[in-house]
């Protein structure tokens, strides 16, 4: 809690005193879903392409991030961390921004804004990464544009970085919150490859398959799509080491057994090896996926062979998770976990951790 200096509320109360007082509209924001999260994605993709770690792109991102942001009257901090890549220190930072609530609670959105970094067989400088992660860097920033000034729960944006590389920047922050922090924060929402997909899904994390209580965000976000005529579903769970209803591979596992998860993302969990890898049975798409591939993860490659599902699927994820964080906020907080779901999830964070993910989304 920081103290107000007495010469500040005076300000304040004379600004609030000036006679010019118009009714706030319900919503602040009045323009089309998903055209802020399109003009980021455009912005990523055309001109901060290879933001993969340790690249001035990298850097680049960092300070567009906390531009936009402060233009969304936010103050956004960078959280810093160390690690070694192939050989390297590096320092990447995640970008933290927060509507601050009253009730004490905490809802959490997280994309992550780096790029899959070149390896011996394939430069990827040139990786525009407008599907991932340019889509849910776009979406989440126009979810942050649209939220207004007061709100129930605070709510926290975090843009993380080194994803691509073994999910680093949202393990660091996961091991920076405190059980207190945990406790108090709802769920946590990661936006993760919106756009390439047959379909749209929105899946729970691998903790909700043992305390099936955390399927209700899952469960919300389904109704609001439904509701609003979107196709959306979830992991069918062909695939025993991806249980139904849950979702994979992205920043979302460094806290889905924390906490509730809700995990946005585009791909096909029908086909392919049914984990969620092969994205669409468009033939157009060599091998169905577009993850990492200079040559395909790029606005000119997704408008030729999805001509508008740009525009479409970044206005739905937009309607759909704005409404969404609208509706956590009105209803009242659930009960907290009992204390046999607690060891029933933390039996199975023993049993899944074996489980070692050979991608990151
Ligand atoms: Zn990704």
């Amino acid at each position: 809690m920081i103290s107000i200096p007495k010469s500040t509320l005076v300000l304040a109360v004379l600004t609030v005193a000036s006679p010019v007082l118009l009714p706030l509209p319900a919503k602040a924001a009045n323009f089309d879903f998903g055209s802020t999260a399109v003009e980021t994605l455009n912005y990523l993709s055309a001109n901060l392409e290879g933001r993969s770690v340790g690249t001035q792109k990298e850097a680049e991102t960092v300070d567009y991030l906390v531009e936009q942001l402060k233009g969304y009257d936010y103050s956004p901090i960078l959280q810093p961390f160390d690690y070694q890549f192939r050989g390297q220190e590096l320092t990447s930072y995640n970008v933290v921004a927060e509507r601050p609530g009253t009730s004490g609670k905490q809802i959490l959105l997280g994309a992550h804004y780096d790029s899959a970094p070149s390896n011996s067989t394939l430069d990827r400088t040139n990786l525009e990464g407008t599907n991932d992660n340019a889509s849910g860097v776009g979406v989440l920033l126009e979810l942050a544009q649209r939220l207004e000034a007061e709100t129930a729960h605070t709510v926290t944006f975090v843009f993380f970085g080194a994803e691509e590389i073994g999910l680093v920047g949202s393990e660091f922050y996961a091991s920076s919150l405190s059980q207190q922090d945990i406790d108090d924060t709802l769920l946590m929402v990661n936006l993760d490859s919106l756009v390439v997909g047959d379909k749209m899904y929105f899946n729970a994390g691998r903790g909700a398959a043992t305390n099936p209580s955390w399927f209700e965000y899952r469960d919300l976000a389904l109704e609001i799509a439904a509701e609003n005529g979107i196709a959306a579903e979830s992991n069918p769970g062909f695939n025993d080491d991806y249980p139904k209803g849950t979702g994979c591979c992205s920043d979302l596992e460094s806290f889905d057994f924390l906490m509730p998860v809700l995990a946005a993302e585009a791909t096909n969990w029908d086909i392919g090896d049914k984990d969620g890898y092969t994205q669409t049975s468009n033939p157009n798409v060599p091998g169905g996926a577009t993850w990492h591939d200079p040559a395909t993860d790029n606005r000119e490659f997704i408008n030729e062979v999805f001509p508008g599902l740009i525009e479409e699927r970044t206005r739905n994820y937009t309607l759909i998770l704005d409404e969404f964080i609208d509706r956590v906020n009105a209803k009242s907080v659930p009960e907290p976990m009992s204390i046999l779901g607690f060891a029933t999830a933390l039996g199975a964070a023993g049993l899944m951790l074996k489980r070692q993910s050979d991608r990151y989304d």
